[in-house]
């Protein structure tokens, strides 16, 4: 079972990026309290990824919160897998890097965009569309580049 996450406000793109990487990730709600940001957590068996050291020193933190220091990506990413073995090639562009859904292959002559090639794959909650050539290429790259490969 590959490792989940629930992160911070502080680390909305983080958490983009940990679902482009292909692992489920949950972002806090916005006016959560920290005591329930780390209920959800342990709960749903997710280690929660923050900035706020003042989480990691709750009572029942203990092996279930990451405090992660930075503000720019790379910086977080560096930090994160200082602590965590993160594969940033786990399984790309699997999900939504809104929703955090597992992506739904689309069916052949489904709605296709100009330019899209095949596969093309589809968020079955904002039917976001995903497919080779368009901004995954981008994607894939920063994925590289956050495994160090860039
Ligand atoms: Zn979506």
């Amino acid at each position: 079972m590959p490792q989940r996450f629930l992160c911070d406000r502080m680390l909305l793109r983080l958490a983009r990026w940990l679902r482009a990487a292909g692992y489920d990730t949950t972002a806090a709600d916005a006016h959560a309290r920290d005591r329930d940001i780390l209920a959800d957590a342990l709960s749903e068996g997710r280690l929660l990824i923050t900035r706020d050291r003042a989480l990691a020193r709750h009572r029942y933190a203990d092996g279930a919160v990451v405090v992660i220091s930075g503000d720019r990506l790379a910086e977080q990413s560096a930090s994160l897998g200082q602590q965590v073995a993160i594969d940033w090639q786990h399984n790309p562009l699997s999900r939504c890097l809104i929703c955090n859904v597992v992506l739904n292959l689309a069916e052949p002559g489904a709605v296709r965009p100009m330019a899209a090639r095949p596969p093309i794959r589809t968020c079955p909650t904002c039917r976001r569309l995903y497919w080779a050539g368009g901004h995954e290429t981008r994607i894939r790259r920063t994925l590289a580049s956050l495994s160090g490969e860039g």
